[in-house]
């Protein structure tokens, strides 16, 4: 089961958030048909954006992580609600690259560094609160912490996975994303550091035990003390209404054109793939 758990150490001086996060990853897989690169990618934006989603603490907020780094996948989208379930899509999904030398997928290399990744938090309000920052290296981990220490004015530090099987099902998928809060003393970051050292690839440690192993391993020594633990899942949000309102904002003249041919509308939804159709009928309405 995809689950964030949230944890603080005792001294409560850091925070914790890890997700495992297989089963929405490969929901995202088979609705997008994704290239393994790209698996990885959307994947590791997905896990992002459902813990910084579910720090929100508005019921019904939502979170929007945007990546567009120049590269061959194009842009990437993520959106949270405040209980941590996502959704989102690769601008290109069947990019394919060659691996790295180190046989890694190449996420780096796919998304590009040249952009930025934009945070985009909706409580609410009249306005979202938006930050955005440059992309360090397009692999989203060190872009992530980037943004929460450029943006955000946090010490954190990010860690995320992917794990794709060669028949391209998503073998394990997750991340952590730590937070120093102010007062935090040296010793302490030192020890951070040292355990995220030594902890191994986020996908060793969830193949060793899920979200929990991630804990255990980062904040070593530190009596981590859970705070939350709870599922997440894809979930899109999308509905008739909502499609058609999408639909209106492409023009009166493209909304005439469709009316005057008198046809049906297919619009297919980003980021679930549920198909609407609408009669010319309904499109005449909107003018
Ligand atoms: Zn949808």
């Amino acid at each position: 089961m995809d689950k964030i758990i949230r944890a603080v150490s005792s001294d409560g001086f850091i925070k914790i958030s890890a997700i495992t996060a297989r089963v929405a990853v490969q929901r995202a897989r088979e609705i997008h048909d994704t290239s393994p690169v790209a698996t990885a990618a959307l994947g590791r934006a997905l896990c992002a954006a459902s813990m910084m989603g579910e720090m929100l603490k508005e019921e019904k907020a939502s979170l929007t992580l945007r990546i567009n780094g120049g590269g061959p996948l194009g842009s990437i989208m993520a959106v949270s609600d405040s209980g941590g379930n996502v959704r989102g899509y690769v601008q290109h999904p069947h990019v394919d690259l060659p691996l790295r030398p180190d046989g890694k997928l190449d996420v780096g290399g796919a998304v590009g560094r040249d952009g930025m990744i934009t945070v985009s938090r909706d409580l609410g309000l009249k306005e979202p609160y938006i930050g955005s920052t440059n992309l360090v290296s397009g692999e989203i981990a060190e872009d992530v912490t980037a943004y929460f220490v450029e943006s955000e004015q946090v010490g954190a530090a990010c860690g995320f996975g992917v794990l794709v099987d060669t028949d391209l099902s998503v073998l394990a998928a997750g991340g952590f994303i730590v937070q120093l809060l102010p007062g935090a003393q040296d010793e302490l970051i030192g020890r951070l550091e040292g355990n995220i050292h030594r902890a191994g690839t986020v996908t060793e440690m969830l193949t060793e035990g899920g979200a929990e192993a991630i804990i255990r391993r980062i904040l070593d020594g530190l009596e981590p003390r859970i705070l939350a633990e709870l599922p997440i899942e894809y979930r899109c949000y999308c509905s008739r209404e909502r499609v058609l309102e999408a639909v209106s904002v492409i023009g009166r003249d493209e909304l005439e054109k469709i009316v005057e041919e008198g046809e049906e509308t297919t619009v297919s939804c980003q980021f679930c793939d549920t198909v609407y159709r609408f009669s010319a009928e309904e499109i005449r309405k909107l003018l």
